[in-house]
């Protein structure tokens, strides 16, 4: 649990929660730690979770009980209870499959208690469906990180045969690239460290760049022939975002994904004279759920992931805070 912002997670005794009415009880198999549970117990963002509260918003685990009147899911169901807890369902957004900016929704480890803990409730109408062929561990990265992902390099409209920048190549960038290039998509990595941009090579990447060795903005135009036609920026560094805005081609699309606290300069007579898009991309709403979750029991997309137990969150916090994990680490209940 966070009990208070900033300071290390405490281990706790918790009730298990009772299902109510339209409410599901999962016990969690495995939770991926997104850079987001860092934010998150830092209280990094301008809306904070109410202390204190379990994160851990990547849950797969099996329906231990229904509430009354949950007909869509069955106990035993292998489900994700992902960031997207809740949603009104009926506003301009949710009517829209835009869910995901809902003004009356719910996060999952943030708003309510999440999956760093052996059970957590659920709403059936928002959890994933687990598809048979993927163990939760494989699963759980793709929930958040994954389908983030997805729909991030969906929204830079960038076309088969068009190049992509990747800024970060973490937990969500190594799975970017995979969806990229089945995408058909040029990839641009960059990243800070060789050993991401290592690890992006051999997912794929066309191109690498390390972002700390001369001028990457330049670099990335001479890679992409002149900038790339969509850039994702899953950095959680502020340089990453006017990097990336620079990165970006004439009339291309910058899609900012990563949420460092803070914000960044926008080059005012670079984007209106090179008719520049530069859009935010918040996880991805249902279906883009489903879709992602395809690719990866098809055998597409597979994240690279380091078992830890849940013991170990501190220690993992810290190393994501260093940019120490390697690309995703998952938490392992038995
Ligand atoms: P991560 O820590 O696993 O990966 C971050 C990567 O960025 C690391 O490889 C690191 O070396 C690299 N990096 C750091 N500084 C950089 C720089 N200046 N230029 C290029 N690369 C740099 O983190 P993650 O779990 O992939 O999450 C990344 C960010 O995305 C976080 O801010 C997180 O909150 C955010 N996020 C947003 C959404 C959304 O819906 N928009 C969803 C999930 C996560
Ligand atoms: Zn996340
Ligand atoms: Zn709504």
């Amino acid at each position: 649990m966070v009990e208070s912002f900033g300071k290390a997670l405490v281990l706790r005794e918790w009730d298990i929660p009772m299902p109510g009415p339209g409410q599901i009880l999962v016990k969690t198999e495995a939770c991926g730690v997104c850079h987001t549970d860092v934010h998150a117990a830092g209280g990094d963002w301008p809306v904070k979770p109410t202390l204190p509260f379990i994160p851990g918003h990547e849950g797969i685990g099996r329906v231990s009980a229904v509430g009354p009147g949950v007909t869509l899911v069955r106990e035993g169901d292998r489900v994700g209870v992902p960031w997207l807890h809740s949603a009104c369902g009926h506003c301009e957004y949710c009517l829209t499959a835009w869910e995901t900016i809902c003004a009356s929704e719910i996060f999952t480890g943030y708003t309510v208690n999440g999956a760093f803990a052996e059970y957590l409730l659920a709403d059936p109408n928002y959890v994933a469906h687990i598809p048979a062929g993927l163990s939760a561990a494989a699963a759980a990265p793709i929930i958040c990180a994954g389908v983030t992902s997805y729909k991030g390099l969906k929204q830079t409209e960038a076309r088969p045969g068009e190049w992509v920048v990747i800024s970060g190549i973490g937990g969500l960038g190594h799975l970017a690239i995979q969806y990229a290039k089945h995408m058909g998509l040029n990839v641009c990595a960059v990243d800070i460290e060789d050993g991401k941009l290592a690890l992006a090579k051999t997912l794929g990447a066309d191109a690498t760049v390390n972002a700390t060795v001369g001028d990457p903005v330049a670099a990335v135009r001479k890679a992409t022939a002149g900038g790339a036609h969509g850039v994702l920026i899953t950095a959680p560094s502020i340089p990453a975002f006017k990097q990336g805005v620079g990165m970006t081609r004439k009339h291309g699309i910058c899609v900012l994904v990563g949420i460092p606290p803070g914000d960044f300069p926008v080059p005012l007579f670079e984007v209106v004279a090179n008719c520049i898009s530069i859009r935010g991309s918040f996880v991805g709403n249902r279906e883009d759920l489903a879709e992602s979750l395809s690719f990866a029991v098809e055998g597409k997309v597979k994240a690279n992931i380091e078992l830890q137990p849940l013991s170990a969150i501190n220690a993992v916090f810290k190393r994501l805070e260093h940019g120490d994990v390697p690309a995703r680490v998952v938490l392992q209940f038995q």
